[in-house]
């Protein structure tokens, strides 16, 4: 439903001029190397939001040579876990002072929901509490079972810089995935968002400074993969890649850091199964489908993005999701009412309605949207559901990334989750049934990082977040969220005389 925005104001005006950002390098904020510079607009509302310092590969050097002396130097990376937790917690609060800040900016630059952006800022602070309480829990092991002339001990070291490269579809959300848990290690970093959403991880760098993080610890470059991004990859100085977006690019990433052989974790696509039996409670069901796919418009890794319902339901059910996705409140995301926002830019958007033009040519059938919808010039796509999808369709297998549902049906348990699996994605997946056997037995068959039963899309900070097949690399979050940003050292100390002597023990040695 478009929105009616009679009788509604914005929580904010839409600024008079763009903000402008420069770069953080080594704790100063500078402008590229070159001087050149990038603009954005809101995908909402047409207007220039945000003018950046667009950085090239000089600047990408001179960060990771920051990153690289403040690692190699400290202090940060040799405090104690709790004077870094301190940090970590100061900045988590300063974000939460400021919500309503991040919050707009994500709106301008992203097109997304000011209610769902607020929530998203709120959730991220969070994890900047989280990592806090894991630096100070980060520990080894020790292995006092190797007999009295032996003890081992398994040391865990931050891994050193890291290069974090961030997508448009949740600019704050996931950089606080990933950043906090680096700094929580004792890591130095270098940081590339989207050119599409840089505003956010550029205000945090403010934030940084003023909890007292010291220079060089975090440098943030606004600019484009080729030529900010490759290099933060292909960089002999940098230890590890952790990277967010299209399987497409982390495959790149993967190649690129092969000739350094650094660490890489990928979070990627998804093509994510809603599996509805018709034991479901099926208004519950019904919620979480049309919030899955429709939530930030669909742009998202975890969108619930194929409707698998059993047979014997698959008509009802269906029209019972036409009905609610009619009800979905598309249109200005600065309005509090709004719940789906615009897409990103007019590639994104163009993309999305190429996949649902290539579905009806394949034979599926459009029952709902699959157009542009007002207010004004934003890039605003209806929600759109498409029935009559099978397993080989495009449209069932690659990640459209757009408010675009598909309904495949199934007869029986064994069907459901061999069509969950025919995917080359496996990111996360939701079952609905009331029966357990049913549900635990197709959460342990079904191939993906995350499983929900009877809920769909909740996170916390606590449970571990990844993909299996060609949807990531490692896992984010939970309680070994700090370790993969560690190396780790095995220290074996012999004690007391040499014991096991190779040629021999010499006469002349009396103990
Ligand atoms: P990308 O995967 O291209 O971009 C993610 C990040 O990687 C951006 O910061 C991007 O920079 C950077 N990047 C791009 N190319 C390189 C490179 N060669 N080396 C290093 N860094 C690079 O996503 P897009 O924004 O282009 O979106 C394209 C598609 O990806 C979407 O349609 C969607 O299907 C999918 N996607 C999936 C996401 C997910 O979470 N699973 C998130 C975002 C997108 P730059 O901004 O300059 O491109």
């Amino acid at each position: 439903m478009t929105l009616d925005i009679s009788g509604q104001t914005r929580v904010v005006s839409l600024p008079e001029a763009p903000r402008t950002w420069q770069l953080l390098i080594d704790g100063k904020w500078t402008e590229a190397a070159d001087r050149r510079r990038f603009d954005r607009q809101s995908p909402a509302h047409g207007v220039l939001v945000g003018d950046y310092a667009q950085a090239g590969a000089a600047d990408a050097d001179a960060a990771i040579a920051a990153a690289r002396r403040a690692f190699d130097h400290g202090p940060w990376s040799h405090l104690k876990g709790a004077e870094r937790a301190a940090v970590l917690r100061r900045v988590g609060e300063a974000v939460r002072n400021r919500i309503e800040e991040f919050a707009v900016l994500e709106v301008l630059e992203s097109g997304k929901p000011i209610v769902q952006a607020r929530a998203e800022i709120a959730g991220a602070a969070d994890l900047w509490d989280y990592a806090a309480s894991l630096a100070r829990t980060l520990h080894g092991d020790s292995y006092n079972t190797l007999g009295d002339d032996m003890l081992g001990l398994v040391l865990r070291e931050p891994i050193g810089v890291v290069s974090i490269i961030t997508p448009w579809n949740f600019p704050f959300l996931i950089l606080s995935q990933k950043l906090p848990f680096a700094l929580a290690a004792g890591c130095t970093t270098v940081v590339k968002p989207s050119e599409l959403t840089p505003g956010t991880t550029l205000l945090l760098g403010q934030l940084l400074q003023e909890a007292g993080l010291p220079d060089g610890v975090v440098n943030i470059l606004a600019g484009y993969g080729n030529p900010v991004g490759q290099r933060m990859i292909e960089h002999p100085d940098v230890d590890m890649v952790s990277f967010t977006g299209s399987t497409g690019v982390g495959k790149a990433v993967v190649r690129a850091s092969a000739e350094t052989l650094k660490k890489v974790s990928l979070e990627l696509g998804g093509k994510n199964p809603q599996i509805v039996f018709a034991d479901a409670d099926l208004e519950a069901a019904l919620d979480a489908v049309v919030f899955g796919v429709y939530f930030n418009a669909g742009e998202c890794c975890n969108s619930g993005s194929r409707l698998l319902i059993q047979k014997s339901i698959a008509e009802d059910f269906t029209a019972a999701v036409i009905e609610r996705a009619r009800k979905v409140l598309v249109g200005d995301p600065l309005l509090e009412t709004t719940r789906v926002g615009s897409i990103v830019n007019q590639a994104q958007f163009d993309k999305i309605r190429g996949y649902i033009d290539d579905a009806s040519t394949a034979g599926a059938v459009v029952r709902l949207g699959g157009r542009r919808t007002g207010p004004g010039s934003g890039l605003f796509l209806e929600p759109t559901v498409i029935d009559r999808v099978s397993a080989n369709m495009a449209i069932a297998q690659e990640e459209v990334f757009g408010p675009v549902l598909s309904v495949l049906t199934f007869d029986t348990p064994d069907e459901a989750v061999e069509l969950a699996n025919k995917t080359l994605f496996g990111l996360s997946a939701g079952v609905w049934t009331r029966d357990m056997d049913t549900a635990v037995q197709a959460a342990r068959r079904i191939q993906a990082g995350t499983v929900w039963l009877n809920s769909f899309m909740d996170g916390y900070p606590e449970l571990p977040f990844g993909g299996f097949k060609q949807s990531g690399l490692g896992r984010e979050l939970g309680r070994f969220a700090v370790e993969d940003y560690t190396e780790t050292k095995t220290l074996q100390m012999h004690l007391g005389p040499r014991t096991n002597w190779w040629l021999g023990k010499p006469a002349a040695t009396t103990t």
